[in-house]
């Protein structure tokens, strides 16, 4: 068993952490083959996946997501508060204006 540096950002699907140039440990078998895994140094499961900074807050965010998991539900707790503060008629008629287009184009 050895173990290799990875260099590079990613960050943990199962704990959320952010992980820098992760530890990869090979394992050979006697058959010739070389398994690696690549654990995630604080909780110790293989779910480390490719990570970039975060467009909303510069924290870090899984690779091609549009907004890291902090910002997502900062994002759900203000259409919360903004919903509940109209009232159900004035929704009813929001629904048939937003219909079948991105919030983008309504800034
Ligand atoms: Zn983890
Ligand atoms: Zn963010």
């Amino acid at each position: 068993m050895t173990t290799e540096q990875i260099k590079g950002d990613f960050i943990c699907e199962n704990c959320l952490s952010y992980v820098e140039d992760p530890v990869v440990v090979v394992f050979h078998t006697r058959d010739a083959g070389v398994d690696k895994i690549m654990p995630c140094p604080y909780c110790g499961e293989e779910t480390l996946v490719d990570a970039e900074p975060c467009p909303s807050c510069h924290g870090w965010m899984k690779k091609g997501d549009e907004c890291c998991d902090k910002c997502k539900k900062w994002g759900e707790g203000q259409l919360g508060l903004f919903v509940r503060s109209l009232t159900i008629s004035v929704l009813r008629h929001l629904d048939s204006v937003i219909e079948g287009n991105s919030l983008e184009e309504f800034r």
